[in-house]
C-alpha cells in the first residue's frame, strides 16, 4: 500500500500545482477556490476511479453520495510522457473533488511551464478557443442592470461556456443540458433533431442569438451556473432578424448595380 491510499494526506506538489494552474489567481471567482486547495487535506477518493480525490476541510466525513457537482476549472497539458488533464468541481459544502488524468510525473509538474498546455479559465471574450485556437461564436447577454454575460460556441470542439464578467470564471455548459433547452424554447419535437445534441453545433448558425440567449436564461434557472439578480434581457427577435437581413440584401443589391452603372 502506497503514501495514496493514506488519507488524510498533504496535496502532492504535482497535483498542488496543476489545481492552482486551472484556478488563476487574478479572477476572483477561480481565487476563491485557491485557499481550498492550499488549506484543507486529501480525505479520500471520488467515484471515477485513479486520479479522482476529495478535498476537504480537516475533521470532515466524507460524502460521495451526493450527485457529482458540475466542472468548474478545466485544463490540459500535453507533456512527453502523454496527456494530462485536470477538472476541478464545483464546490459541495465543506469539500471540493478533483481529476487528473494522465502519466503523474515530476517532469509534468516541473516542465509545466514548457509544455503545451491550455485551460478554459484563462480564456478572454474576443479570444479564440483555448482548446483549438479557432473562431467561436459569441453572444453577449445583459440583464436589466448591466450585469454582463457572454456565451460561447466552439463547433470544432463541441464546447460552449459562460464568462461572467463579475467573477472571472467561464462555466462549462453540459451540451446536453443546454440543447434540451433549446428545443423546448423551439418547440421541437421530431426526436430525430431534439435528441441529437450534436446537432446543435451542426446546425448552430439557424440558431438567432436571442433563442441562444432564451435556452441558457432557461437552462441557468434550471441548474444555476451564474447567480443573477435579475433575469436576462432576450429581444423579441426572429422577425426582426428576418427585416434586418432582408434590409442589407437589399442594400446590397443597389451597391453592386451603382457599381457597374
Ligand atoms: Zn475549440
Amino acid at each position: 500500500m502506497g503514501p495514496e491510499a493514506i488519507f488524510p494526506r498533504e496535496l502532492t506538489e504535482y497535483e498542488r500545482s496543476l489545481l492552482l494552474w486551472v484556478l488563476p489567481i487574478d479572477r476572483s471567482g477561480y481565487a476563491e477556490y485557491r485557499k481550498f486547495v492550499e488549506g484543507w487535506k486529501v480525505v479520500g477518493k471520488g467515484r471515477r476511479g485513479e486520479g479522482n480525490y476529495i478535498l476537504a476541510r480537516p475533521g470532515q466525513t466524507l460524502d460521495i453520495e451526493s450527485p457529482l457537482p458540475q466542472v468548474l476549472a478545466y485544463g490540459f497539458v500535453r507533456s512527453d510522457e502523454g496527456e494530462v488533464t485536470i477538472s476541478v468541481r464545483e464546490r459541495f459544502g465543506e469539500q471540493l473533488e478533483f481529476e487528473i488524468t494522465g502519466p503523474a510525473s515530476n517532469n509534468v509538474f516541473q516542465g509545466l511551464e514548457s509544455y503545451h498546455r491550455w485551460t478554459f479559465s484563462e480564456w478572454l471574450p474576443s479570444r479564440t478557443c483555448p482548446a483549438c485556437d479557432g473562431p467561436l461564436r459569441e453572444i453577449e447577454m445583459k440583464t436589466g442592470s448591466g450585469q454582463s454575460l457572454i456565451l460561447a460556441f466552439c463547433v470544432t470542439d463541441r464546447r460552449l461556456w459562460v464568462y461572467d464578467e463579475q467573477t472571472g470564471i467561464n462555466h462549462l455548459i453540459p451540451v446536453t443540458g443546454y440543447y434540451n433547452e433549446l428545443m423546448l424554447q423551439k418547440r421541437v419535437q421530431d426526436p430525430k433533431i431534439a435528441l441529437n445534441s450534436k446537432r446543435l453545433f451542426s446546425d448552430l448558425g439557424t440558431y438567432s442569438n436571442s433563442a441562444l440567449t432564451r435556452a441558457f436564461s432557461s437552462y441557468n434557472r434550471l441548474r444555476t451556473k451564474v447567480l443573477l439578480k435579475e433575469p436576462l434581457v432576450v429581444s423579441t427577435e426572429e422577425r426582426i432578424n428576418w427585416f434586418t437581413r432582408a434590409a442589407r440584401w437589399l442594400l446590397k443589391g443597389r451597391k453592386l448595380h451603382t457599381r457597374w452603372s
